[in-house]
């Protein structure tokens, strides 16, 4: 089959209407499964956790010491000691088989269960044993005091987290207070990757003579697994339709999303536009972009799946992937993305004014004699190490014509 080149971008939206005119089109729903818990963590909640009960769901001392009634403890100083029979102790994870009455105290420790009767707790540093059924007891005790009540944690039916949440180790932990064995999250999408360049050999091999190694397969990679999803990194194309065509078809055939590097623009050997519009249901929604570096980028679908061409320069890959793709993925997954903390830094040096897009500033944060400043790390976008060196990204938008060197910033983080 013949391949169409176009020749130049015609109609290129800022970043945010490119990505407004994309998700008008999306159509896909995340999808539910259960995980265990110990496979839970990273995983998007698939809905609202509410908490099945009180927690704790009994009343606990938080010392070792004597469950006592606070009432016959309320004098007690080292001047006045109170002397206590003993009558029993609380064994750990057993219920009591004592009550307190006046006059009396019984043996507990940390996390135990206060005994009926009892609504404090003395810690045994303020005791001594008299003998073995007599306590001497030199400190008061609040009502309540020394234990958690029952729902101090949580009561139930609160509401602990929202659907969409990332799962943190902190929320396991909290899933396993109440005793949530199976989790409902999203299930995560399966995204293709596909490198194209004829220029191109796999990261493990030694290029030849004017060859280069993959980086976009296995940074891009790395990035769709951050962002909580399955990657599947077909190999490289070649600038060539037949190849090309067959793993774009591959990827198809089980991916929920494809993305291919390299390609993208709009050059006699830039295939991607071409071999999509080969495909009968697919629809390209955006092709260039006014953002810098990521111009020759490429939003959009086959059937109701997802396909993004990227520039093949890394960093602009980098880039256009934290842009577009990630909020995308963020839809199987029904994800929050909470809202990103910014740092606010003193530009350490000038950023140029850009030529009508958005320019996406790679710098490096840090405390400078007890200031936050923020150094551009300059460099053409094909260099990935630009991006290892930096440790954010400052905006700057398209009507902004250059930042002075002082001026404070808002810094992304990486
Ligand atoms: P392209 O977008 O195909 O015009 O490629 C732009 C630049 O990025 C060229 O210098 C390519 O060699 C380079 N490039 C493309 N794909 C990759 C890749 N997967 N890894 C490293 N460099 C790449
Ligand atoms: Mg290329």
């Amino acid at each position: 089959m013949s391949l169409n080149p176009i020749s130049a971008f015609t109609d290129v939206p800022l970043p945010e209407e490119a990505l407004t005119r994309f998700f008008a089109e999306w159509q896909l729903e995340p999808q539910r499964e259960l995980v265990a818990l110990d496979s839970a963590l990273g995983r998007c909640l698939f809905e609202d956790v509410r908490a099945p009960g009180d927690l704790p769901a009994f009343v606990r001392s938080t010392v070792d010491g004597y469950a006592v009634r606070a009432v016959d403890v309320a004098g007690a100083s080292r001047a006045a000691p109170i002397v206590l029979r003993v009558i029993g102790e609380v064994p750990m994870g057993q219920e009591p088989q004592v009550a307190v009455l006046p006059g009396t105290a019984v043996k507990i420790h940390t996390g135990a269960m206060l005994p009926p009767g009892a609504d404090g707790v003395i810690m045994v540093e303020w005791t001594s044993l008299r003998d073995d059924h007599h306590v001497i007891v030199t400190q008061r005790v609040a009502s309540g005091g020394n234990s958690i009540a029952r729902g101090e944690d949580v009561v139930a039916g609160q509401l602990l987290l929202t659907k969409g949440r990332r799962l943190r180790p902190d929320d396991i932990g909290g899933l396993a207070a109440i005793g949530l064995a199976q989790v409902p999250v999203a299930r995560r999408p399966l995204v293709a990757l596909i490198s194209s360049g004829d220029e191109l050999v796999p990261a493990y091999r030694e290029p030849g003579p004017a060859e280069v190694r993959d980086i976009n397969g296995a940074l891009l990679a790395a990035l769709v697994q951050e962002a909580g999803c399955i990657p599947w990194h077909l190999g490289i194309s070649r600038d060539d339709p037949v190849q090309f065509r067959q793993l774009v078809h591959t990827a198809l055939a089980s991916a929920d999303a494809v993305i291919v590097s390299g390609g993208s623009s709009v050059g006699t050997r830039d295939l991607t536009r071409a071999i999509l519009e080969e495909l009968p249901d697919s629809r390209i929604v955006v092709h260039g972009v006014a953002v810098r570096p990521g111009k020759p980028t490429l939003l959009a679908y086959v059937g109701k799946h997802p396909f993004f061409g990227l520039p093949g320069n890394p960093v602009s890959a980098f880039a256009t992937f934290r842009l577009f793709v990630r909020p995308a993925l963020g839809r199987f997954l029904g994800s929050m993305e909470e809202q990103r903390f910014t740092v606010r830094a003193r530009l350490k040096r000038p950023i140029p004014p850009s030529d009508g897009r958005e320019d996406y500033v790679q710098v490096r944060v840090f405390e400078d004699i007890g200031e936050i400043v923020a150094e551009p790390v300059l460099g053409k976008s094909n260099l990935i190490f630009t991006v290892v060196r930096a440790n954010g990204v400052v905006r700057m938008p398209a009507t902004v014509k250059g930042i002075p060197e002082g001026q404070m910033v808002d810094v992304w983080p990486y």
